[in-house]
This record gives structure tokens, C-alpha cells and sequence, in this order.
């Protein structure tokens, strides 16, 4: 087992991953920003290395920053976390040539998923079911283009192969709009992603957010640590996660996680990952995967009982997964509330001083959170600073310790999000569960009207 692990990440998830080593007996060095020197979670680590100025690019994205941090403190291995440098496989050999262990797939597993025409195909090869749409990447020809889209049919979306957070894709109606949007989308992803490449897949009208958590070692050994549902979404980004799925049949979520935990063997995936999918009548449609930690993490693991973080670790350290898929069982229910420093109408930043900070706590109650009183929160980052997990036996009761603890938790000094899960939490259609990805927005269109 490594002695030393270097955590090149920021906030909750580099404070997770620090509670994880403790657990193990690891020693951690947390690499940090000028923006984040006097973080609590800076001054737990064993110790600590700035790496540069406040800006992203210059510290949590500065690759020989980090390594020559691992190097300075002895570390064994490097814990990217999510975001920054988690799925850039650059970053990934660069560790791994540099004599560290990259806690996290092979770089060449990254490069796969981080292309998503090519991580369609080998899914589509893995026997996953995909989005209907062109085979690989649209070709240049416009005449091409017409016919695989009419084979398809509208609406469809256009969507860069590489990329990322919500960015490079665009919904086309109508083929008189099809020749325009392609090539808009592709000179916006050279731009972005510095590769043109984009594809066209069916557009889902109405569907849910499921994804499939994994665990893959290097043995081949895989399992799949159920589902969350993750529709509760505002501009592609999640709000509120929660597993199981309400609603789906728990038949139809153990041949979808089957299929993972198969892929994740044809493919010689390691570590942890996320298989999405997009569900839409009864039908589940791969749309990409992640190669690294999640946000929602907690979710599973609050249902499962399994550290997925420390079990990252262990896989990294070469060890065999430690249980079988018949080991793996669902119990209870969780859910997530991402807690922002921003306004909850207007969605505008809200970075600055917390002058009182009052997490909510009692039975089933999980806070994950690098924020305390006086904790000053940067601009330069995302505005993240607490999930709140909420845990019953049922869905009813999750969501009635949810409504307590939002109830309890008080935040002054910045603006936060706090209002509108309270509002969420008790939304009828939310309360019944199985909602669409499209509809916060709805309901937020509703508000504003
Ligand atoms: P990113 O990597 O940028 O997050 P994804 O491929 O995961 O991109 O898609 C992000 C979101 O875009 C999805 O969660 C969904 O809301 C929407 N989306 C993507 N593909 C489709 C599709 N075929 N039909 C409908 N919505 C889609």
C-alpha cells in the first residue's frame, strides 16, 4: 500500500480524498493555490505545497507544478479528483512516466472515453446500447452529411467528439438548418477542443439522466455499484442526484449495469468510472463516460456502504477488487443537494466571506464540505461548496430528512442556492419522482413568467 498520496485538487473532493487516506493509514500532501493557503483542509494535510497563482491554468492545470510537488514530498501516487487534470491523459502519462502512480484508468483508457466518437464505438462494440446516429464522425461532404441525418431523423444533435461540460453540441430541427448548425459546431470545437471532429445522434425529446457507477482492477474483475439519477439538471449541470432510479424496474437497472461491468472488461478498464446514459421509454442510451471520481459520488456510497474513493486507491495500489457483484446490494435510498455560492434566482456568482456557516446534521444526514465560519470563497473556481446527502430506508423518508436538514443549514455573508432546493424539495412532481432533464428549466421558465 503507498505511504504518501499527493491530492492535485481543490475543495470538497480534495478533503474526501484526504478523509479517505487518513482511513488507510496514508499520509497526504495537498497541492493548493494562492487562493486556497489558508483552506482548513490545506493546513489537516500532512503537508502541503503552493503551486501557483490563483488562476486554474496556473496551479491546478500547471502539470509540472504538480509533478515536481510529488517529486519535492516523496509522494507515491497522485489523486486527481474530478475536473482540472482527472481526465486529461497527458496528465495521466506524464505521472506515470514520471515514476508516480496515476490513481485513476490507463491513459490510454482516458484517451478512449475522452473522444466521444471513439468511446461510442467501442460501447457500441461492448454490446452498450448508444444514442441512434451517424457511424463516427460526420464526414466533410454535404451531400453525406443530408443523407446520414435523413437515415437518422429530426431533430438530432450535433455534438463535438471532444467535448466536454455541457459545450459543443447544438439541436437541429430541420434539414434546412442541418448544413449551417454542422459546421458552426465544428469551428466552435476546433476552437474549444482543438479537434473538429462532430457527430449527429437522435435528440432525446424527454428523457432522464441514469447513470451507472463501475469498479474495474487490473485482474478483469468488474462490478457495477447500481445507479443514480441525475435529471434534476440547470444548463447541463447536475442539481440534485439520487439513487436508486425511481421509478425503473430493478430488472431492467441490473442488465444496464451487466453490460457496464462487461464493457469495463472487454475494454481493460481500471479504477472507478461512470457509465451515462440518457433514458427515454424504457430504453437506456450511452451518451459518454467518466474516468474518475463523480460529484454525486456519495450517492452510492451512502446505498451501498462501499468507499469508492478508498476502493480507487486499493485498485491503483494493484490490489484485487475486494467483493463480487452478488457482494454489492442496494439498500435504502440517498440523495444529494449541491449546495453553490451563487444567487438562486439569477444563478450569478456569489464568491466572498462566509460569516456564518451552520451545517444541518441528525440521523442519515452526510455533509461533505471544505466550507466553516470565516472560510473566504474564492472566484476563481467553481462555485461548489457543500453537498448535503440525505439517507432513509425509503425514498420518503430521504426526502424528509432532506427537507430537515435544508431547513436547519444556514449560510450568511454569501448568497446560496439553499432556497431553491428547498423549493425543489417540495415540488410535487419532484416528491413523485422521475422527472426529466428538461424539467428545472421548465419550472424555472414558469417562475420567471
Ligand atoms: P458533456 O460531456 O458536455 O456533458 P454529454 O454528451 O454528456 O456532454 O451531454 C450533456 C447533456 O446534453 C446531457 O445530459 C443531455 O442533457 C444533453 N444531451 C446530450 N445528447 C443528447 C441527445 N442525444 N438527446 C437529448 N439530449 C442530449
Amino acid at each position: 500500500m503507498f505511504e504518501k498520496i499527493l491530492i492535485a485538487n481543490r475543495g470538497e473532493i480534495a478533503l474526501r480524498i484526504q478523509r479517505a487516506c487518513r482511513e488507510l493509514g496514508i499520509k497526504t500532501v495537498v497541492v493548493h493555490s494562492q487562493a486556497d493557503t489558508e483552506a482548513k483542509y490545506v493546513k489537516l494535510a500532512d503537508e502541503s505545497v503552493c503551486i501557483g497563482p490563483p488562476a486554474s491554468r496556473d496551479s491546478y492545470l500547471n502539470i509540472p507544478a504538480i509533478i515536481s510537488a510529488a517529486e519535492v514530498t516523496d509522494a507515491e501516487a497522485i489523486h486527481p479528483g474530478y475536473g482540472f487534470l482527472s481526465e486529461n491523459a497527458d496528465f495521466a502519462e506524464r505521472v506515470e512516466r514520471s515514476g508516480f502512480v496515476f490513481i485513476g484508468p490507463r491513459p490510454d483508457s482516458i484517451r478512449l472515453m475522452g473522444d466521444k466518437v471513439s468511446a461510442k464505438d467501442a460501447m457500441k462494440k461492448a454490446g452498450v446500447p448508444v444514442v441512434p446516429g451517424s457511424d463516427g464522425a460526420l464526414p466533410e461532404d454535404p451531400k453525406e452529411i443530408l443523407r446520414i441525418v435523413r437515415a437518422i431523423g429530426y431533430p438530432v444533435i450535433i455534438k463535438a467528439a471532444g467535448g466536454g461540460g455541457g459545450r459543443g453540441m447544438r439541436v437541429v430541427h430541420t434539414e434546412a438548418a442541418l448544413l449551417n448548425a454542422v459546421s458552426m459546431t465544428r469551428s466552435e470545437a476546433q476552437a474549444a477542443f482543438n479537434n473538429p471532429s462532430v457527430y449527429a445522434e437522435r435528440f432525446l425529446e424527454n428523457p432522464r439522466h441514469i447513470e451507472i457507477q463501475v469498479l474495474a482492477d487490473e485482474y478483469k474483475n468488474a462490478v457495477y455499484l447500481g445507479e443514480r439519477d441525475c435529471s434534476m439538471q440547470r444548463r447541463h449541470q447536475k442539481i440534485i442526484e439520487e439513487g436508486p432510479a425511481p421509478g425503473i424496474s430493478r430488472r431492467m437497472l441490473d442488465r444496464i449495469g451487466a453490460r457496464c461491468a462487461e464493457a469495463c472488461k472487454k475494454i481493460g478498464y481500471r479504477g472507478a468510472g461512470t457509465f451515462e446514459f440518457l433514458f427515454e421509454n424504457d430504453e437506456f442510451y450511452f451518451i459518454e463516460m467518466n474516468t474518475r471520481v463523480q460529484v454525486e459520488h456519495p450517492v452510492t456510497e451512502l446505498i451501498t456502504g462501499i468507499d469508492i474513493v478508498q476502493e480507487q486507491i486499493l485498485i491503483a495500489a494493484g490490489e484485487k477488487l475486494r467483493f463480487r457483484q452478488r457482494d454489492v446490494v442496494l439498500k435504502g435510498h440517498a440523495i444529494e443537494c449541491r449546495i453553490n455560492a451563487e444567487d438562486p434566482y439569477k444563478f450569478t456568482p456569489s464568491p466572498g466571506r462566509i460569516t456564518a456557516w451552520h451545517p444541518p446534521g441528525g440521523p442519515g444526514i452526510r455533509v461533505d464540505s471544505h466550507a466553516y465560519t470565516n472560510y473566504f470563497v474564492p472566484p476563481n473556481y467553481d462555485s461548489m461548496i457543500a453537498k448535503v446527502l440525505a439517507y432513509g430506508d425509503t425514498r420518503d423518508q430521504a426526502i424528509k430528512r432532506m427537507r430537515i436538514a435544508l431547513s436547519e443549514m444556514a449560510v450568511d455573508g454569501i448568497q446560496t442556492n439553499l432556497a431553491l432546493h428547498r423549493e425543489l424539495l417540495a415540488d410535487a412532481r419532484f416528491v413523485t419522482g422521475g422527472t426529466s432533464i428538461h424539467y428545472l428549466e421548465q419550472k424555472l421558465a414558469q417562475r420567471k413568467g
